[in-house]
């Protein structure tokens, strides 16, 4: 590996074409109306495009690019591209390196390659993808050369979007529009936008390459099908914070170094709880460039893992019995002016308008607990909500002693008038409390947390993309405060009504809040008691999409119709259906092709060892032999059966028409008949000589990197 040579003092964002190099490079009236679509979406003009992309091009062809490619993220979730080269024929043989304002604005694919979830037949395949001017142009440097990556949004030919960015921009205008209606109810006339900041924590697992290509499970679905656990696993909780080995270090230190030079905030690293789990974590950004960002850090993290003989598993529940990954989405609202709305703040007159909008986030999170479950849904995060050190599949928030006292002495006397800690709260109509900013504990059980000045959406599955758990709060989100200023304008003792208000949406929604340990069986009772779901599926998830309410919800707020709901919700159907059809076929060839024979030859080697002693000692006493042969035959056999049986689901599976009642089959027949074969298969591996087993186990893939 070349040494490297990386400065981050001046080699930060070297690859991304910025505001500074924009400002450098563009003519100041194209610059400043460039500005201007970014900053207030005002329409971009041919001409300020053809500038723009000419300025682009030279940025790009001076580091060697030779193409460009308009990235972006369709409904799988994954980010796709298409490249096209500089070069462009103009006669005689010669060419000239050109790149058009329309090449940068809009680019033709195929959509009937992507999953569009029933909004496009095949024939009707035009797709086009369009310059998003927010999110950064930057190079990308591989194999392949160095490649000008445009993020783009991708929609049809009729307009309706196919990826998750148009969505994530359209609820971040949402928000926006409304929170700032909420603000000028306080007399904020300077607020002009809000931007939702996003900062996105993402665990993953490193393990050796050469162990992970012996594992067909590994390669074909990204996590294990088969595998018991070691007599260590993580009861010591010593890897937690634990040193990092030199290996992964070289890793994280390239990765960061990958990171820097496209401009992403990478700040910090850690070992996470179960052995070779790691985490990194951005500096939080807009929602928008916080998940391009994102996508980018997984890219990179696969990429630069195999640079180092390593593989870099995003999946949400790579080993049964270990924690799994997540994402923490940090998520909070700033104004144009620089305010973070969920910062407590010093003034009781801005407190008032915190605790407005602490209810706000608090009423539509209980309103719609199904459809957040859903954003932070994928086929591999139902193995890891409500397991080891993962938020239960119960939504509820956490707010944290301080918050929680205010809350209940609001609810309780209609005012609140101390606080636990040491500052004075007065809380009336006029004078409402000053909290301290750091007095939030912590609640690692708690999938919604509040966290001093963000909420800490924890739910979130690792390897998805960030964009629907952001879509989806900032809608829902938008739509109370949409309720809040409807009723607050039309107020006559605006004081008397906010404080009402606030009042009320506790009230209503105190259900959802909760302070105690997440992980625990109480709490599961409790939360049935008070009624919130629990949501074990994710094929049990998808419905809250085309719930008349969010319907509703999605189209008032402008950010999905009717149509681009439904279309999500097929997308959802299929992707389940493929992956868990995906897992049980995996199963079916490594139980038939690795695990039976594996086991027949250590059936044959103990039976000859029971002849053997037999025929060598007649009289010996060959229990061990015996009782171990006749247990693994029956082990075995136990796996024949289960393997029959999941071969019989999965066709049954095949042969319904594809959608919802196909998901559901998959999950309800198909998912426990594959946890039937495991169980026999990981029994058999606790007892077969190691020698014999057929692949890397837990062991060798978690404590030997
Ligand atoms: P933790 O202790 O949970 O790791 P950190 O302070 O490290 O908390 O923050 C985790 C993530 O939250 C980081 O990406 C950080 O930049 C982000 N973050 C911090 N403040 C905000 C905020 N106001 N809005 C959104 N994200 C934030
Ligand atoms: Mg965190």
């Amino acid at each position: 590996m070349a040494e490297s040579t990386f400065n981050l003092a001046s080699d930060f964002a070297k690859d991304v074409f910025n505001d500074d190099v924009m400002a450098e490079r563009l003519p100041s009236n194209i610059y400043k109306a460039l500005r201007k679509t970014i900053d207030s979406g005002e329409d971009l003009s041919s001409e300020v495009a053809g500038a723009v992309a000419h300025a682009m091009k030279m940025w790009a062809i001076e580091r060697g690019a030779t193409h460009y490619t308009h990235w972006f993220q369709p409904m799988t979730g994954i980010t796709a591209e298409k490249h096209d080269s500089f070069l462009n024929p103009v006669g005689n043989g010669k060419t000239i390196l050109s790149f058009s304002g329309k090449e940068l604005m809009k680019g033709e694919s195929d959509a009937s390659s992507f999953p569009n979830g029933g909004l496009r037949a095949t024939f009707e395949a035009r797709g086009y993808t369009a310059w998003d001017c927010t999110s950064p142009a930057f190079l990308r440097e591989d194999a392949a050369g160095v490649t000008l990556c445009i993020p783009t949004a991708f929609c049809s030919y009729t307009g309706e979007a196919l990826d998750k960015k148009t969505p994530l921009l359209r609820s971040m205008e949402a928000i926006s529009r409304q929170a700032v209606r909420v603000l000028r109810l306080f007399g904020h006339e300077e607020v002009t936008s809000v931007s939702v900041s996003v900062g996105p924590e993402q665990e993953y697992f490193l393990i050796d390459h050469d162990k992970y290509m012996k594992r067909e499970d590994l390669i074909f679905t990204g996590r294990t099908l088969f595998g018991a656990m070691p007599p260590k696993g993580q009861e010591m909780d010593d890897h937690y914070y634990g040193n990092i080995p030199e290996r992964i270090e070289s890793f994280m230190k390239e990765l960061n170094e990958e990171c820097w030079k496209v401009g992403i905030y990478a700040k910090t690293q850690h070992n996470e709880v179960a052995p070779a789990q790691h985490e990194m974590a951005p500096i939080y950004t807009t929602a928008n460039i916080a998940t391009d960002h994102n996508q980018l850090v997984m890219e990179l993290m696969r990429k630069v893992a195999k640079r180092h003989g390593l593989e870099c598993l995003l999946h949400e529940k790579p080993f049964a019995g270990l924690s799994g990954s997540g994402k923490h989405n940090n998520w909070s609202l700033t104004t144009n002016t620089g305010r973070n709305l969920l910062d407590p703040g010093k003034t009781p007159h801005e407190n008032v308008q915190f605790l407005l909008i602490l209810a706000a986030v608090i009423k539509a999170v209980d309103e719609n607990p199904i459809l957040l479950r859903l954003s932070a849904s994928n086929p591999g995060n139902d193995h890891r909500l409500g397991a080891n050190e993962a938020p239960p599949a119960v939504i509820s928030i956490f707010l944290g002693d301080q918050l929680q006292d205010v809350v209940a002495q609001l609810l309780k006397t209609g005012s609140a008038t101390s606080s636990k800690q040491k500052e004075k709260l007065s809380i009336g109509v006029h004078s409402l409390p000053v909290f301290s900013k750091d007095v939030t504990d912590r609640n690692r059980t708690s999938p919604f947390a509040f966290t001093g000045n963000k909420f800490e959406f924890r739910m979130v599955a690792s390897s998805i993309s960030i964009a629907t758990a952001n879509t989806i709060l900032n809608t829902i989100v938008a739509h109370v405060f949409r309720e809040i200023a409807d009723e607050l304008e039309k107020a006559d003792d605006f004081d008397a009504a906010v404080h009402e208000l606030i009042r009320r949406m506790l009230k209503e929604h105190q259900r959802i809040i909760f302070n105690g340990d997440g992980y625990s069986d109480d709490w599961l009772r409790e939360a049935e008691r008070r009624g919130l779901p629990s949501t074990r599926s994710m094929v049990d998830a998808i419905p809250s999409l085309v719930d008349p309410r969010t319907i509703e919800i999605f189209g008032e707020e402008k950010v999905l119709s009717q149509a681009e709901l439904t279309s999500r919700a097929e997308v959802d159907y299929e992707i389940f259906t493929k992956t868990v059809n995906l897992e049980a076929k995996t199963m079916v060839d490594m139980v038939r092709t690795l695990y039976i024979p594996a086991v027949l030859h250590y059936e044959t080697s103990v039976a000859a060892s029971i002849r053997d002693v037999r025929a060598v000692l007649p009289s010996a006493d060959v229990t061990v032999q015996t009782e171990l042969l006749q247990k693994v035959t029956d082990l075995n056999a136990a796996v024949y059966r289960a393997l029959s049986d999941l071969e019989n689901e999965v066709r049954i599976a095949g042969d319904i028409p594809k959608g919802k009642e196909q998901a559901r089959y998959f999950q309800d027949r198909v998912r426990p008949a594959m946890e039937r074969l495991r169980k026999p298969v990981d029994a058999l591996e606790l007892i077969v000589e190691e020698s014999f087993w057929p692949v890397p186990t837990y062991k060798e893939l978690l404590f030997e990197v």
